[in-house]
C-alpha cells in the first residue's frame, strides 16, 4: 500500500497544569482533576483558527475535559473535525499495567460517547509515553477497536520515545496504524519539528523547509495544544520550590506570544486533514 501523503493536524485538549502533573511532583492535584475552563476558550480560539485557514484536525480530547465540558466536544464534532481519545486522566502509559491502562481508556471512551461521540478510532497517549517499555499498550488499543495510534515519537527524550522507530505512518500491529509525529533527520539523529515546545522554538523556516522537502512523500503529523495559543495562560496552581517545576515552567512561557502567528502561518501556508480523513483516503487507494 503506498503512503498517505496529506499533512494531519492534531490538538491535544488539555488544560496545561493537569496535564503537566508528571512533571510537578511537587503538586499534591492528583491525576483525573478537572480541567480549568481555559480549555473552553483556548479550544474556541483554537476551532476559529482552523475555520479561518480552512483546514480540519484529529483533536485528542482527554477523558477529564469530555467528562466536566461535554458541550466542547459537541462543538468541535460539530465543526467537522475528528474527535479522539487522549485517555481519560493524563497518567503515563509505561507507569500503568495493561489492566489499568484498559480501564482508563475505556473511562474516557464512556465519557467521549456521553459528549456524543461514540465512533472513536485513534489514541494518543499523554507524554507519548508508549515506549518500548509500554508496547502492550498497542494490543489494548486494538481491542478497544482503535484504527490508529499516534504516540510513539522517533527520537529519545527524559519522558518519552523510541529513537529507532518509524518517522513515516506504518502498520505497528495488524490492523493498526501509527502515525509519529513529524521529525527531521539530522545526521545520528531524528530532529524533532511536530509541535509543542519544539513548533514554539523553531525557527519557521527550518518547519517549513521540512515540509517543503517531504512533500507528496508520506503525511507530517503536527500538534499543539489549545493553551499554546494564549500566552497568559502558564498559571502555576501551586508553591514551588522544585528546579524542575520552574524550569519547565520557564520553558512553557518561552515563544508562547509568537506562537499563534507562527501556527496560523503554518496552517495558511500548507493543508492539514484529520487521521480519519486520511485513513479514508488510504481506504479509496487500496
Ligand atoms: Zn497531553
Amino acid at each position: 500500500m503506498d503512503l498517505p501523503q496529506t499533512n494531519a493536524m492534531t490538538i491535544d485538549v488539555e488544560d496545561w497544569y493537569n496535564s503537566s502533573l508528571d512533571i510537578f511532583k511537587d503538586s499534591d492535584v492528583p491525576h483525573g482533576s478537572k480541567p480549568h475552563e481555559s480549555v473552553i476558550k483556548n479550544t474556541l480560539v483554537t476551532l476559529d483558527l482552523l475555520s479561518e485557514t480552512n483546514n480540519f484536525a484529529t483533536f485528542f480530547v482527554l477523558g477529564t475535559v469530555a467528562e466536566h465540558y461535554p458541550d466542547l466536544v459537541k462543538e468541535i464534532a460539530k465543526r467537522g473535525h475528528e474527535i479522539a481519545t487522549h485517555g481519560y486522566s493524563h497518567q503515563l502509559v509505561y507507569n500503568m499495567t495493561p489492566a489499568s491502562f484498559e480501564e482508563d481508556l475505556k473511562i474516557s471512551l464512556d465519557h467521549l460517547a456521553n459528549a456524543g461521540s461514540t465512533d472513536i478510532l485513534g489514541y494518543r497517549a499523554p507524554y507519548w509515553s508508549i515506549t518500548k517499555k509500554s508496547l502492550w499498550a498497542l494490543d489494548s488499543l486494538k481491542k478497544f477497536g482503535m484504527k490508529y495510534d499516534s504516540s510513539i515519537f522517533p527520537i529519545k527524550r527524559g519522558l518519552y520515545g523510541i529513537h529507532d522507530a518509524k518517522t513515516y505512518p506504518n502498520e505497528i500491529i495488524e490492523g493498526m496504524w501509527e502515525f509519529p509525529p513529524a521529525t527531521i533527520r539530522f545526521p545520528g539523529l531524528n530532529l524533532p519539528i511536530a509541535g509543542g515546545g519544539y513548533l514554539r522554538l523553531m525557527p519557521y523556516w527550518l518547519i517549513s523547509g521540512a515540509i517543503k522537502r517531504s512533500a507528496a512523500k508520506y503525511t507530517r503529523v503536527f500538534y499543539f495544544h489549545p493553551y499554546e495559543l494564549d500566552p497568559e495562560d502558564t498559571k502555576l496552581q501551586h508553591k514551588t520550590r522544585s528546579m524542575t517545576t520552574i524550569l519547565y515552567w520557564l520553558q512553557q512561557k518561552m515563544g508562547r506570544a509568537s506562537n499563534p502567528e507562527k501556527l496560523r502561518r503554518l496552517l495558511t501556508e500548507y493543508k492539514f486533514q484529520s487521521f480519519k480523513h486520511i485513513l479514508s483516503e488510504m481506504d479509496l487507494k487500496g
